[in-house]
């Protein structure tokens, strides 16, 4: 009976049986984790609780990939955790991660999540409201998103824990959800997202149902907190895979409902190229560890609908110092309700779209050049850098600039009192650069507002 035979292996797929690979039999060693993630391992185990990581780090150090962090499973409770560790900080009120503090380096500890069941809070389209117990190291293996996502290194014996199918799945190099997908994805449709990002990270493909899933569901990006899909999104395109990311968003019907206004840019070939050049660029920055600022990743994406606005107001008369704020205005009010842009963010991107107008000058009279001195020149500058590199503006406007930029620069060397740097992200103030990929620092020192304005004219 072909009917009853596929209802049957549908069930084993949901749960495979339970493998315990030892140490000797995967490449994972000790020395891969950090000093911190070591030190909260043994402080949970010598305390006589179960401790393992799981998530990005081991599925990452599988894939021969670096990973991000390393996230810690235990059976201990929050205040369990916190009894061992003096420096643990909880956060989170619908489920309480541990931060674990060892100098610069922070372990997030989560106590294993019970199974979810009939009776945990969902609002109307499936969402999970209420998340708050304990479980199993098997119970929080099946609350995990993905298969790759589940597996655990067990600090005891080193050995690798798999409820899912998970390490079938590396060796696949699959995405597939745990779980009836629908149901997944209405629990928390957040996991769409996270589907395409890891997939390009891993260069693995998202299983037939896990993506065939992701369509029909994608509006449901709606109800989720606008806040918190800011976060995902700069996860999602400030990124060494940004370009392949976004092409992924766009082509499984996400970024519609994440972003409109980027998403009209694939019907618009040039406003496409400038994304993506502005997501190149920000990928090469990353892979040269030097920093970058979500406030300029934004005013890329977002640039395409503030010269679209930008036009329409000037057509109607409106002058164009006026219609650059409108314009302002009007994209980043359209955005808010999908995706909410911090103020200290949104402020940046408005003076880098402003300084276009004055960059799109030539720089040949001392007005032009006082732009020069602007807190936000240098971003703007290199947003201009874009703009000539798509063939949007012309090869000599950009070579003015960059000349003028280098005198300005040997101009205020030369008085001594400040020191620019090559780094665009100095542009911004320091409470921004928390949240830039973290990259070392290049040591400035700042002018004064008193800085020598540069001297003659640019030549062209
Ligand atoms: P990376 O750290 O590289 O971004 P990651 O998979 O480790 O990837 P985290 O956000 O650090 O992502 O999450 C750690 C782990 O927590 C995941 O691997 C997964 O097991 C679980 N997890 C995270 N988000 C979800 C979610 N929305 N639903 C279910 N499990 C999740
Ligand atoms: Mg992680």
């Amino acid at each position: 009976m072909p009917r009853r035979r596929a209802g049957k292996s549908a069930v084993a797929a949901a749960k495979p049986a339970l493998v315990r690979v030892a140490r000797e039999d995967h490449p994972i060693s000790r020395s891969q984790l950090t000093k911190g993630t070591l030190n909260t391992l043994y402080g949970l185990k010598d305390a006589g609780y179960q401790a393992y990581v799981v998530g990005g780090g081991v599925r990452d150090l599988l894939a021969g990939k670096a990973p991000k962090d390393f996230d810690i499973a235990t059976d201990a409770r929050p205040e369990q955790v916190r009894k061992i560790f003096r420096s643990c900080r909880t956060i989170g009120r619908r489920f309480v991660i541990c931060h674990v503090r060892w100098g610069r380096e922070v372990s997030e500890v989560t106590t294993f999540r019970g199974a979810l069941t009939a009776a945990n809070a969902r609002d109307d389209t499936g969402r999970i409201l209420d998340d708050n117990d304990y479980g199993t190291l098997e119970s929080d293996a099946f609350r995990r998103d993905f298969t790759v996502n589940a597996l655990y290194y067990d600090i005891r014996d080193f050995a690798i824990v798999d409820y899912v199918g998970g390490l079938a799945d590396m060796r696949a190099q699959v995405i597939r959800l745990i779980g009836d997908p629908e149901t997944r994805y209405r629990e928390d449709p957040v996991r769409m997202l996270r589907a395409v990002r890891i997939a390009n990270k891993l260069r693995f493909e998202i299983e037939s149902a896990t993506a065939a899933a992701i369509a029909p569901l994608a509006h449901l990006l709606r109800e989720i907190p606008p806040a918190r899909l800011f976060d995902e999104v700069i996860k999602l395109l400030q990124s060494v895979d940004g370009v392949a990311n976004l092409q992924g968003l766009h082509d499984y019907g996400l970024l519609k409902h994440l972003l409109p206004g980027v998403d009209a840019a694939f019907r618009d070939a040039q406003a496409l190229a400038f994304i993506n050049r502005a997501l190149a660029n920000t990928a090469e920055r990353i892979g040269n560890e030097q920093s970058v600022n979500p406030a300029f990743l934004y005013a890329a994406l977002l640039w395409p609908a503030v010269q679209k606005t930008f036009a329409q107001l000037v057509a109607d008369e409106l002058h164009p110092n006026v219609a650059i704020h409108q314009a302002a205005d009007v994209v980043l009010a359209k955005v808010q309700p999908h995706v909410v842009i911090p103020k200290r963010f949104s402020v940046q991107m408005r003076e880098i779209w402003m300084l276009q107008l004055r960059l799109e000058q030539m720089p040949r009279t001392a007005r032009a050049r006082r732009v020069l001195s602007h807190p936000r020149f240098r971003a703007a500058y290199d947003f201009l850098l874009l703009r000539v590199a798509i063939g949007e503006l012309p090869q000599a406007l950009g070579n003015a600039w960059t000349r003028a930029h280098h005198q300005h620069v040997a101009t205020v060397d030369v008085s001594g009192d400040g020191v620019e740097t090559d780094d665009a992200a100095d542009d911004f103030p320091a409470e921004s650069v928390d949240e830039v990929t973290s990259a070392p620092r290049k040591r400035r020192r700042r002018g004064g507002r008193n800085r020598r304005r540069s001297a003659p004219p640019a030549a062209e």
